[in-house]
């Protein structure tokens, strides 16, 4: 099988009409989209893609987190290569986040096909729901489903932005609660998964690298820290008689980037993304703040590491301005590893393409996070222009994406010859 007949078979026109049919779909009138997990729109993009695997002959099922899978050649058995994204989207979000990986995954079965090559093991397209999280509240929603690891306990409890308990969302799109756990699947029935996805960051166009070949993607700690103090009268109180909780909070934000930056490691965030002071009006010094807080890093052990400076140097700066301090964590979700030699083939492909790759961390989760406890993963970067993603602005070029498709088509013919 050659490559190059792989790059010829990738078509942009293809590409450009699926990536503008889904676009309109939920568009918001700002360049963005709003396609909420579960929603008509969700709904009318997924019948969309599904349309087009029929088309292209994938054998099409879905499963009862609302997933979808097609399939090619049909009637071919065994573990599938597997490759896919998204649909969902944040209220206003991009054209790019999810639909670039899913009609970059569908464009290479379709290139595959078209350059001769009969692959010996099938490939599967995967169209993942509720990615974002922004509807329940529970990122990733779709391929945990398909892992098994979604906790049912947090299911009972689940609802929507809207109060909406998760059994009558999903009996919104005709599925049922009681039946997802029907969604889970085995490490049996994959080869490997391979996602392309925009990179949500600026390096690749700062550097002028058409791909990012994924190494890992961050782990992340959510932290909630309590700071308390006194609520006062803003006026008749001296200043150093108050316990003013709002300004011990501003000092630990302060200085979060600075432990960050003794880390001296480039993988190392640390972020207070949320904050909440009591009681937020104008004239009371602020008796008690709420701070949320994100912690990432590739290591788990460095991750932790610098939660645990955060929260010492956090409750220091609190016990000497009088405060009380009390802090948790919310949430842990562990680094993710690519597979090595799915790395390395994906730069070779980018090789012999003669396209320009680097290899990169994702700082964001993605699907490829639930099902690298499926398979081995790898995740193909394509750029976004200056950065921007989750708002209308969000871009990333034809060409980019043509790219992409390329890149996955080759490491996907690649990687199934080796399998077999
Ligand atoms: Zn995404």
């Amino acid at each position: 099988m050659e490559r190059k007949s792989l790059t010829a078979a990738v078509s942009s026109e293809r590409i450009q009409q699926d990536m503008a049919t889904l676009a309109c779909i939920g568009a918001d009138g700002q360049g963005g989209v709003t396609r909420l997990a579960y929603s008509p729109e969700h709904w009318k993009a997924r019948a969309y893609i599904r349309d087009r695997m029929e088309s292209a002959g994938l054998q099409v099922r879905e499963d009862a987190a609302g997933n979808v899978m097609g399939r090619w050649p049909v009637g071919l058995t065994g573990p599938a290569l597997a490759m896919g994204s998204h649909l969902d989207s944040v209220p206003h979000g991009g054209r790019f986040d999810g639909p670039v990986g899913v009609v970059c995954a569908l464009e290479a079965v379709r290139a595959i096909q078209e350059s001769g090559f009969r692959p010996p093991s099938p490939l599967e397209v995967i169209v993942f729901a509720e990615e974002e999280g922004a509807r329940l509240n529970h990122p990733l929603f779709g391929s945990k489903a398909m892992a098994g690891i979604l906790d049912p306990r947090l299911l009972e409890q689940m609802k929507d932005r809207d109060g909406v308990p998760l059994a009558r969302v999903l009996e919104g799109v005709g599925l049922s609660q009681e039946r997802l756990s029907e969604a889970r699947r085995q490490r049996e029935e994959f080869l490997a998964y391979l996602e392309v996805h925009i990179e949500q960051g600026s390096v690749l166009e700062e550097r002028n690298v058409q791909i990012g070949v994924v190494t890992g993607i961050v782990g992340i700690t959510f932290m909630e820290m309590v700071i308390t103090g006194r609520a006062d009268h803003a006026g008749p109180n001296p200043m150093e008689r108050r316990k003013d909780a709002l300004l011990g909070a501003g000092r630990i934000i302060t200085e979060i980037p600075v432990l960050v930056a003794q880390t001296g490691s480039a993988a190392a965030r640390g972020t207070v993304g949320a904050i909440h002071a009591h009681p937020n009006t104008i004239n009371v010094v602020p008796g008690r703040v709420t701070l949320g807080v994100d912690v990432r890093h590739k290591e788990k052990e460095e991750i932790r590491k610098l939660a645990r400076l955060i929260d010492l140097k956090a409750g220091d700066i609190c016990q000497k301005s009088g405060l009380e301090f009390l802090s948790r964590v919310l949430t842990e979700i562990e680094p993710v590893a690519m597979a090595n030699n799915i790395v390395q083939a994906i730069g070779e492909t980018c090789e012999e393409m003669d396209i320009t790759c680097m290899q990169m961390l994702s700082g964001a989760g993605h699907d490829t996070t639930s099902m690298s406890t499926l398979a081995p993963v790898g995740m193909i970067f394509v750029p976004s222009v200056e950065g921007l993603s989750h708002c209308p602005e969000e871009f990333t070029p034809l060409e980019d994406i043509v790219c992409g498709a390329r890149v996955l088509a080759g490491t996907a013919a690649g990687l199934i010859n080796n399998f077999t």
